[in-house]
C-alpha cells in the first residue's frame, strides 16, 4: 500500500479531475480504515497483538506502538512469489496467474475478458 499522503494525493487528483463530471459522485474508504484492513488482511501472527491492543485502546494507540510492524506490514514492498496468509486457501484461480495479471497491471497492459464459458474448457486462470 503507499503512504497516506501519496494516496491523499492521488483522491485530491481524481476528486479535482471529476468535479465537474456530471452525475459522477466519487466515494473513498477512509485512508485509516484502508491502513486497518491491509494490516489485517496481510498480517501474521502478531497482528493479534495489535487487534487486541486496539480492541483495549484503539486503532491510533495500538498502531503507534507497534509502530515498526504495521508499516512494514502495510507499506513493505511486497513480492508476487512472497507467501500471502490466504495461500492456503484453494479459490481455484491460479497464483502464477495472479502474478501475471499482476506484473501485466504494472505494465499498464490489459487482458481479454473472462468468456464466461465453461471454466473446464477455459482454464485461463485456473
Ligand atoms: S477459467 Fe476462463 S471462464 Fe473460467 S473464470 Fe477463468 S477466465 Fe473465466
Amino acid at each position: 500500500m503507499e503512504r497516506e499522503t501519496v494516496l491523499r494525493r492521488r483522491v485530491d487528483i481524481i476528486h479535482e479531475g471529476l468535479k465537474k463530471t456530471a452525475n459522477v459522485k466519487v466515494n473513498v474508504e477512509s485512508l485509516r480504515q484502508a491502513k486497518i484492513h491491509a494490516l489485517l488482511s496481510l498480517g501474521d501472527q502478531k497482528a493479534a497483538d495489535v487487534l487486541e491492543s486496539a480492541a483495549i485502546n484503539g486503532w491510533p494507540s495500538a498502531m503507534k506502538e507497534n509502530k515498526a510492524y504495521c508499516d512494514e506490514i502495510v507499506y513493505g514492498e511486497k513480492s508476487p512469489d512472497s507467501p500471502l496468509p490466504w495461500d492456503f486457501l484453494d479459490n481455484r484461480i491460479k497464483k502464477d496467474f495472479l502474478a501475471g495479471e499482476f506484473k501485466k497491471a504494472e505494465r499498464e497492459k490489459s487482458s481479454a475478458s473472462c468468456p464466461m464459458a465453461d471454466c473446464r474448457i477455459c482454464k485461463t486462470c485456473m
